[in-house]
This record gives structure tokens, C-alpha cells and sequence, in this order.
């Protein structure tokens, strides 16, 4: 793997008023998982620094939001060319800062330009509704931004989790204050310039680094409208809590525990490619892994083709690295864990092979155990890593009711290949995303991302056509210019 940063990256600043600067709090490290090494800082960005750049982002605002949307989406359209344009760069530094394969990463940075061309479409999507209720009567939406909105991004996607919300956002005539995450912020540094190349005026996107500290100060500035955030469940939680204690909108995307139902009538190469690919891709490292199997009556040849293809992930080239040795350690405890209490183990990542890549790293290999105890850690929490736990079920009720029981609602997936069975679990899973024979089923643009329960905090979705009511507010104008002759109760 290619771990070399351009010299020019190494210093990590914040934008303030379309100016890159340092912020002036105590310096940290940016450490690659590939090899754990120090690859460049950042600096915590000071309570005046935050509220200097949300003053300039308010005045922004007022400029951004009186041009058409016409004209802000030729920023837009100028952002996703430079975006393919740079798409070796941004995908070897998110590579690099989030351990992830330069493959993971280039895909990640795909979907995220897939939800900035639906911003693209928003002039023509939505252009409003008008209708004459009454004679001579009219009433029309009118959406309007809301002013400065705040987004709180994790380390696992760095560009893909921004990118989800920036271009929605902006394009509607927001201005916009980002933290990302304090591991992968070398990402976002690019892609502010980005955007600061494709013409966006000073101010409308304001990138300040630093950890959860300075999210109290963001949240709590006046001038702050709106905010989203994407991380843990307990970060989600907190950060929607205050927010809405302020009377502020707030929507806020949290973790995930996802159960696969495997079905022995399912097809064997569909669902072994499948749930491998769901549980490894990443690293395990992605909010729509598979990390609970409930494999319902004789499954083992599907399980046997599921350890075959995931004995093909070998580290340091099909999978990526583990963001930090803390996360590591984490993980290898809660196998440990799992394996004194009884799981069998069917596949252990912990002594892996690594090809081509530096001991030094995070790695941990794919690991399955089976005969999970379904009130265990294992089996209820997320751990975020390519750790797939097996349950044994009679039958599709049975497992349908564990997952029923999971506090997270993010992702249910059934590999099966009879209809009705694929139906019932669509009908009765407790999560809002729902795969048949899919084992990361992301609803691609149009159609929204969005969990339920402890994954998602707050009302609409981060994504697509539901998102949209989040990042503005509908105006709605009702106008009369003549009496009416006829005129009636409503004229
Ligand atoms: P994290 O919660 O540690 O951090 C996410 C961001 O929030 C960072 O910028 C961090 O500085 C900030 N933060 C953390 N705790 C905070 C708090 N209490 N108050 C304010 N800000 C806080 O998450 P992470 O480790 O970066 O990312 C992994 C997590 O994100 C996993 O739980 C994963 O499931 C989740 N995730 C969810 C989705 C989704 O769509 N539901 C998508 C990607 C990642």
C-alpha cells in the first residue's frame, strides 16, 4: 500500500473566511493504521476561533443565499469535476488517514459524488408548486435556507459522510461549519480545496478541526441553526440532545448492529460472496456491516463458502487496517471474550498473515464464531471490526425476534430464495434498511440513507429527497390581487 503523503499535507489547517490557517489550540497527531506512524498534525481550534468563523460563515450566508440556485449549482457541477479530477489523491490520503484500500476508498469517494449529483438535479427536482386553490387565489412553497449549519463527521468515511450532506446543504443556500473527525481530517483539507478551487465565495464552508470539545461551542452558537452528525451511538445521542434542548434541529446518525438471516435454501455462491463481502468490507468498519449471522436450520455449506471467501481477504490488500491500536486491542479482547464464554471459532483474525505491508500497522484478519450467545456483547453490541458472530436458529421467527430485540435499527438483510420469507422479514425487521440476498443494502440516490432506533436521532433522513426538508424550511405564500366577483369563504 502506497503511504506516502505530499509534503504540503502534513500540517493540517483550518478554513476561515476562504483562508487556510493553523488553529492555535494544542497540536495532535494524524497516526495511518497502515503502519501506525505519525503522518502529519492538526491543532484544536480555539472557543474564539469557532466563533470568529461562524461570524464570517453568517455574513457568507447572506451573499450565498440571495444568488439563484442555478448559479450555486455551477459550483457545484466545477466541485464534482475537480472532484473525479483529484480522485487518485483523495482516495490515497483517505486511504492512509483511515486505513482503509485505496479500492474502499475510491468507492466511498463514488457514492459520495453519486449524493452531490443529486444536489445537482435539486434546480430541477424542486422547483416548487403552485396552485390556484380558490378562484383567484394561489398558494406556493417557497424553500428557503436556513442560514449556518453545523456537520460532525466520523473517521470511517472521510469523504463519503461529508459528502452527503455539504453538497445538499450548500446547493439549497446554506453556509457550513465542518468538524471532521480529529483521525481523518487531511481528507476534508482537500476537500475544501476543492471547493474553494470550484469558485465557492469565502465563508460559505468553514472546516475547523479539533475533537468533541469544540462540537459544545459549535452547537451552542446562536447563529448555528441546524446540526448533523454521523458517529457512535452515544456521540449521536449527546449531540442531538443538545441541540434540541436549544431548540435547534438536530439529526443525528449513530451506530449499528446488523443481522444477516441466512436461509438454507439460499443460494449458496450469492449469500457465501455476500455476507463475507459485508462483514470484511472495510474492515468491519462501516455502520452497514453484517455483524450478526442468524443462520436459520442447516446451513453449514453456506457457512463453509462464507469462510472460503473470506479466507480470500487477506490484510494489506483486499482489507484495510483497524483505525487505531486502542480499537484493536478492543476488538481482540471482545473475540477473547466471546470464545471463554463458548463461541466456537471458525475463522481467527488475530494471528494474521499480512501481504505486502507493515507489521507495525492495525490489522486484524477476518474472524468468524459460531454458537454466539445471543445475550452476549458479541451479539448485542457494535464492536466495528470484520468480526461476524453466528447464532443458530430453528427457524426464520426465532430469528427474526433477535433481531427484533436489537436496540440499533440500521440494517436487516435475508439471503432465501423464496419471496414470501424475503417479504416477512421486510415487513417485520425492526431496522430501515432492508437487504433480499443483499448484504450491504446502502439505498443508492434518490432513494434516502437512514437508520432507526439508537442508529438515528432526529426526524427525515441524511440523504436524498428526505433530506431536503432538514436543510431548509418551506415557505408557504398564499397571494390574492383582485376581489373576486364569486368570490366565496376561501376567496
Ligand atoms: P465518534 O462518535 O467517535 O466520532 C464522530 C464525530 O463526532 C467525530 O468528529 C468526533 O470528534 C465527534 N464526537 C464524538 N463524540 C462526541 C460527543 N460526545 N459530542 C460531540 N461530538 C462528538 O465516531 P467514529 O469512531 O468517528 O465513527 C464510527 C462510528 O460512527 C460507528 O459507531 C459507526 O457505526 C458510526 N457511523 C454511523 C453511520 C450511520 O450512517 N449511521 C455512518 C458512519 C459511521
Amino acid at each position: 500500500m502506497n503511504i506516502k503523503l505530499a509534503q504540503e499535507m502534513t500540517s493540517c489547517k483550518n478554513y476561515i473566511d476562504g483562508t487556510w490557517i493553523m488553529g492555535s489550540g494544542e497540536k495532535f497527531e494524524i497516526i495511518s493504521p497502515l503502519n501506525g506512524e505519525v503522518v502529519a498534525h492538526a491543532a484544536q481550534s480555539s472557543k474564539s476561533e469557532v466563533d470568529a468563523a461562524i461570524e464570517s460563515a453568517q455574513k457568507a450566508f447572506i451573499k450565498w443565499s440571495h444568488i439563484s440556485i442555478k448559479d450555486r449549482t455551477q459550483v457545484m457541477y466545477r466541485f464534482r469535476d475537480l472532484l473525479l479530477k483529484k480522485s487518485d489523491l483523495i482516495s490515497n490520503t483517505v486511504s492512509i488517514e483511515s486505513g482503509k484500500t485505496i479500492i474502499e476508498a475510491n468507492a466511498g469517494l463514488m457514492k459520495g459524488i453519486e449524493v452531490l449529483e443529486f444536489a445537482l438535479s435539486l434546480q430541477n427536482l424542486d422547483s416548487g408548486s403552485k396552485m390556484e386553490v380558490s378562484k383567484g387565489v394561489h398558494c406556493e412553497y417557497r424553500r428557503q435556507p436556513l442560514g449556518v449549519v453545523a456537520s460532525i463527521t466520523p473517521f470511517n468515511f472521510p469523504a463519503m459522510v461529508p459528502l452527503w450532506t455539504i453538497p445538499i446543504a450548500l446547493t439549497l443556500g446554506n453556509s457550513y461549519i465542518w468538524k471532521p473527525s480529529e483521525k481523518t481530517p487531511l481528507t476534508a483539507n482537500l476537500i475544501g480545496l476543492a471547493l474553494e478551487e470550484a469558485g465557492l465565495p469565502p465563508g460559505v464552508l468553514t472546516i475547523l478541526n479539533g475533537s468533541k470539545e469544540i462540537v459544545d461551542e459549535i452547537i451552542s452558537n446562536e447563529k448555528v441553526k441546524a446540526v448533523s452528525f454521523v458517529g457512535s451511538s452515544q456521540g449521536a445521542k449527546e449531540v442531538y440532545r443538545k441541540t434540541t434542548n436549544l431548540g435547534k434541529r438536530a439529526l443525528c446518525l449513530g451506530g449499528a448492529k446488523n443481522h444477516i438471516i441466512l436461509l438454507p435454501d439460499s443460494n449458496i455462491n450469492l449469500a457465501g460472496t455476500g455476507i463475507a463481502d459485508s462483514f470484511t468490507g472495510c474492515a468491519g468498519q462501516r455502520c452497514m456491516a453484517a455483524s450478526v449471522l442468524l443462520a436459520v436450520g442447516d446451513t453449514d455449506e453456506h457457512i463453509e463458502s462464507i469462510k472460503s471467501r473470506a479466507l480470500e481477504t487477506r490484510c494489506g490488500r483486499e482489507m484495510g487496517a483497524i483505525i487505531s491500536k486502542q480499537q484493536l486491542s478492543f476488538l481482540n479482547e471482545k473475540i477473547q471474550e466471546a470464545i471463554d464464554k463458548g463461541a466456537t471459532v471458525i475463522l481467527d483474525g488475530r494471528d494474521v498473515e499480512l501481504y505486502d505491508t507493515s507489521k507495525e500497522g492495525f490489522w486484524l484478519g477476518p474472524t468468524i464464531l459460531d454458537n454466539v450467545d445471543p445475550n452476549s456483547f458479541l451479539a448485542k453490541e457494535e464492536l466495528f471490526g470484520p468480526v461476524l458472530a453466528i447464532i443458530r436458529c430453528e427457524n426464520i421467527s426465532e430469528a427474526i425476534q433477535i433481531e427484533n430485540l436489537n436496540d440499533y435499527g440500521n440494517a436487516a438483510s435475508i439471503f432465501t430464495s423464496n419471496g414470501s420469507l424475503a417479504e416477512k422479514l421486510a415487513q417485520e425487521a425492526s431496522s430501515a434498511m432492508i437487504g433480499i440476498n443483499v448484504g450491504v443494502p446502502v439505498p443508492r440516490e434518490p432513494f434516502s440513507f437512514g437508520g432507526i432506533g439508537n442508529s438515528k436521532f432526529g426526524h427525515g433522513d441524511i440523504t436524498g429527497i428526505n433530506s431536503l426538508n432538514f436543510w431548509s424550511d418551506l415557505k408557504k405564500v398564499t397571494t390574492k390581487w383582485k376581489m373576486q366577483e364569486d368570490h366565496n369563504w376561501m376567496s
